[in-house]
């Protein structure tokens, strides 16, 4: 059997962090197998999925790098099929026209909760002559007898007596499909092998099933994952945080980071926790799926983020720092600093704050909290080193970090200074900030002039 597996979300207004990982679910297990995996916008509900909101989906894919391998099916394009089929269930006599009003399905309703059993519209057995010239629904005859297990990939077996499941609606009155026809002609029609999506959906397989029965259509296999949950256990909302992929974007999450990080939110491969693109699509199986739901750990996620960055290219990192066209000058100094800063950073978000030192060619403005390190002694020992500094000693390769220490090393010891009697003022003077990369970086980064001038500038004030 060839594996096909689709994503197929209901264009809500983004792409949902629990939407991304159906999806890369179903894109890792098409992989996995050198199947398909497909997109099918689920748009029927014509109120809810503007344009915007597809492209909002559309965008979060395109993140994350999981667009399907052909064109997006449009469910409502396919209205018409999806209505055919009801048609020809209705010919085979495995659907009825059902002509109960509002009113009297309301009454039937409140009676079948009485004695707990779905609703069965007595037009299911009355002849077609009775039919009147009036609105109704189609409805599939479902059977009364004996039971459906479904063998979910993930839940196991799971069973349910017919008894429990209504005549499912696959017309409306005016002629539309429901989501339930729509989704098994489509699945059918895409050639969906594995239906691997939220558990929120495990009861309309099992009305899904009656449909694909009833066209005597092959049944596919069903994973229902279980939905993601927030840090305190209960179903993920919006006051856990962030709930758009692209929000995960805005703050300075990189794509791998969240794709690894919702891969292991409900999967797992023994003890491993960073795990490339191509080891998920070697390792990925259904079977390691967990059945019950997964907390969302905002720190585990930005400790992987973090992980991310460290390991991007340095000229990535410099891309992350700044869009604008860099002088040969800035260029070097992002190279000499981008091994550094990668280390340190969470988020994408931090890389400029931490480099922005080293693009203003301007003397740094002094940050209030670093204001006292620099009092008078300070100022002092700065200038005596600025001085020394400013030697142009043939030895010293200003731009070598090695070189600048050896030099710095024997300079304080002539002087009988300790570093961190030098140390922290001359952090706050070329970078105005108290936390920053090592100093002997920061001097090969700004270059004995610019170094220079940053100390003079604070001693004179
Ligand atoms: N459109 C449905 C949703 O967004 C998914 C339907 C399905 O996967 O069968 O929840």
């Amino acid at each position: 059997m060839s594996v096909v597996t689709r994503f197929a979300p209901s264009p809500t207004g983004f792409l949902h962090i629990g939407g991304a990982r159906t999806a890369l679910f179903n894109f890792l297990f098409a992989r996995h197998h050198g199947g398909k995996y497909l997109l099918r916008i689920e748009d029927t509900d014509r109120e809810r999925s503007t344009d915007p909101a597809i492209a909002a989906i559309h965008e979060g894919l395109n993140w994350l790098n999981l667009t399907g391998d052909d064109e997006p099916i449009y469910q409502f394009s396919r209205m018409e099929r999806h209505a055919q089929i009801a048609h020809q269930l209705l010919e085979k006599g495995l659907a009825y026209r059902c002509y109960l009003t509002t009113e009297e399905l309301g009454q039937m309703r409140e009676k079948a909760r009485e004695v707990g059993h779905p609703i069965r519209s007595p037009w299911r057995d009355k002849p077609t002559s009775a039919a009147p010239d009036a609105p109704f629904v189609v409805r599939l005859r479902m059977p009364e007898t004996g039971a459906t297990t479904i063998s979910d990939a993930v839940q196991g077996d799971v069973t349910v007596q017919h008894q429990q499941l209504d005549d499912l609606i696959m017309l409306r009155s005016d002629g539309t499909p429901t989501y339930m026809l729509a989704v098994v002609v489509d699945d059918h029609d895409m050639g969906v092998s594995h239906v691997i999506r939220g558990d929120d959906h495990l009861n309309n397989a099992f009305r899904q099933q009656q449909i694909i029965a009833a066209m005597d259509w092959p049944q596919p296999i069903y994973a229902h994952i279980p939905l993601i949950h927030g840090s305190d256990g209960a179903k993920l909302s919006k006051r856990h945080g962030a709930l758009s992929v692209m929000e995960y974007q805005n703050m300075g999450f990189l794509p791998e980071a969240v794709n690894n990080y919702l891969l292991r939110l409900g999967w797992s491969h023994g003890d491993d926790e960073i795990i490339s693109q191509d080891d998920a699509i070697s390792w990925f199986d259904l079977s390691a799926v967990g059945k019950s739901p997964a907390r969302f750990d905002m720190d585990k996620l930005t400790a992987m983020n973090s992980h991310y960055i460290g390991a991007a290219s340095d000229d990535t990192i410099i891309k992350m720092i700044t869009s604008a066209p860099l002088t040969p000058e800035m260029e070097t100094r992002l190279r000499l600093l981008a091994p550094a800063i990668k280390e340190r950073a969470q988020l994408v978000t931090d890389l400029p704050d931490m480099a922005d030192f080293a693009l203003s060619p301007a003397a740094p403005v002094i940050a209030e909290d670093a204001k006292p390190i620099l009092g008078d002694d300070m100022l002092n020992r700065l200038s005596a080193f600025a001085t020394a500094y400013s030697l142009n000693d043939a030895d010293i390769q200003y731009r070598d970090p090695e070189a600048i220490k050896a030099w710095l090393n024997g300079w304080l010891e002539d002087q009988g200074m300790k570093m961190r009697e030098l140390g922290p003022g001359l952090r706050v003077a070329l970078t105005g900030k108290k936390q920053a990369p090592d100093i002997v970086l920061i001097l090969a980064v700004l270059g004995p002039e610019e170094t220079k001038n940053r100390i003079e500038t604070v001693c004179n004030k």
